[in-house]
């Protein structure tokens, strides 16, 4: 089996076993990357240079006999709104395209520190607003499944390099289905982690109240190992929760006998695709015939997620984004009158349409005269979703739902209407609303061969039993990674 086509758990063993070293696999990747890169397109600067010196320091600190990480040498790639200290971090934004963090996010640190490889920085759509990774500033990203087709997005370079086998694995963010929508797009496992599990210092803020980093991954095990290695409290960032954790994957293969499932009747209503609707009941049904109890369930808030999502995640972005005023940050226009003039040109300039769209919906609605309108409103949608939630899961261990209502759209067939592209984050921001975790991975293929993805939703800290169902249906479906053929 060539190294690209290994799961981080296989990489993991090889390398323990002496059996590969970290510079090998790292050379398999880069090479992969030089034949596949120019079709996809998934990263915006690569880092073969610093990946070989890490590389080479991870096989000496494994031989040298000191203990190390299971996954030290193992490559890695990460979206381009996570700061790693001295490589450009643009946010796929012209806003940003020279700029060098002088610090790294915690998470790259907690990956550095175990001795993982940077592959590169992926692309996304600017500042993680958008479905597709159309909103790049720079170039587009195509799904490797069917380079005709978008890979999803934001984090849609993350999951087009982890299918196209030009990565073992990659973070990505999520603040309303950034990273479970591309995993399924593509065919790969993403993660979206309770909200305060991973820290979020040095990832560019979109709307903080939502935002969380993930791991995406070829297989459910693998997605358990990497979230091991991001999960735990951090003091830089003020929402980290403050809590032990047990190894994510610890009841992988525990089966799903005597579980209860949960079928959201406003996740299966009109609107889902044929294929979509197809693949995620046999998944179901699936389930059933493993054991568990499946049953439908009405979350009647979860009709009033999507408004409140655009409305809080705008008014958050509108003044995240203010910080970007061509003075301490970001581009500087070259010339201008005044400071009024310096704000107004740089960010005229800077920013592309989809990211002034949402700062102006943002700055609208915390407007005096509108703030108790659209602001209030939405925050209590939010408390009346959160309680939805909090009530299924008295009765029900895990809820299952598609990702999106559709696969993968063809490139150019919503980047003319926001409005389309908003409908489709339907089904994953309620997950970002009320803070809880949510699994998304393949369940099978449409009618045109593109990947359906399905995701299973938890209460807050319940990644290890989503991992458990996840693990079951995985080798039950037969739905397993391979990479893309390019
Ligand atoms: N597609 C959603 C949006 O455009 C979600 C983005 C994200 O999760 N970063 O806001």
């Amino acid at each position: 089996m060539s190294m690209i086509d290994m799961t981080l758990a296989q990489l993991a063993d090889g390398l323990r076993q002496g059996e590969m070293s970290s510079v090998e696999i790292t050379r398999a990747y880069l090479d992969r990357i030089g034949q596949t890169e120019k079709k996809v397109g998934a990263y915006i600067t690569l880092t073969p240079e610093m990946a070989l010196s890490q590389a080479e320091a991870a096989d000496r600190a494994r031989q040298s006999g000191e203990t190390v990480h299971p996954l030290c040498g193992v490559p890695v790639a990460v979206k381009d709104n996570i700061c790693v200290e001295g490589v450009k971090t643009t946010c796929a934004s012209r806003m940003l395209e020279d700029f060098v963090p002088p610090y790294s996010a915690t998470v790259w640190e907690k990956l550095s520190a175990a001795g993982c490889v940077l592959l590169g920085k992926t692309n996304l759509d600017e500042f993680a607003m958008g479905s597709t990774t159309e909103n790049s500033a720079f170039h587009l990203t195509h799904n490797p499944r069917n380079l005709a087709h978008v890979p999803g997005g934001s984090s849609g370079g993350s999951a087009a390099c982890v299918a196209a086998a030009e990565t073992p694995f990659a973070l990505g963010s999520d603040t309303g289905g950034s990273i479970r929508q591309p995993a399924a797009f593509c065919g790969v496992v993403g993660m979206k982690p309770t909200y305060g599990m991973v820290s979020r210092y040095g990832l560019v803020a979109f709307a903080s109240s939502l935002d969380q980093i993930g791991p995406m991954t070829k297989t459910v095990r693998d997605n358990a190992l990497a979230l091991d290695l991001l999960a735990g409290y951090d003091r830089r960032d003020t929402t980290s929760v403050k809590r032990g954790y047990t190894p994510m994957g610890r009841d992988i293969g525990r089966g799903v006998k005597g579980l209860t499932i949960g079928l959201p009747r406003q996740m299966f209503a009109e609107g889902l695709s044929d294929g979509v609707r197809r693949a995620v009941t046999h998944a179901a049904k699936v389930l059933e015939g493993l054991g568990a109890t499946v049953k439908e369930i009405d979350l009647p808030s979860l009709e009033y997620a999507l408004p409140a999502y655009y409305v809080l995640s705008s008014a958050e972005a509108s003044s995240n984004l203010a910080r970007f005023d061509g003075v301490r940050y970001g581009h500087r226009a070259a010339e201008y009158a005044d400071l009024e003039e310096l704000y107004v040109k740089s960010r005229s300039e800077g920013f592309g349409p989809e990211v002034k769209r949402r700062i102006l919906l943002g700055t609208y609605t915390l407007s005096a005269g509108y703030f108790d309108a659209y602001y209030k409103k939405a925050l209590q949608v939010r408390t009346l979703v959160i309680r939805d939630f909090d009530r299924a899961f008295e009765d029900f261990d895990a809820l299952l739902g598609p990702v999106a209502p559709t696969t993968a759209y063809r490139i150019g067939e919503k980047s003319m209407s926001p409005m389309e592209m908003y409908l489709g984050d339907v089904h994953t921001v309620p997950v970002n609303i009320a803070g809880i975790p949510a699994l998304s991975m393949p369940c099978g293929a449409d009618e045109n061969g593109l990947p359906v993805g399905l995701q299973l939703m938890g209460k807050t800290f319940s990644e290890p039993m989503l991992y458990r169902i996840g693990g079951a249906l995985e080798e039950a479906l037969g739905c397993t990674w391979k990479e893309a053929t390019l």
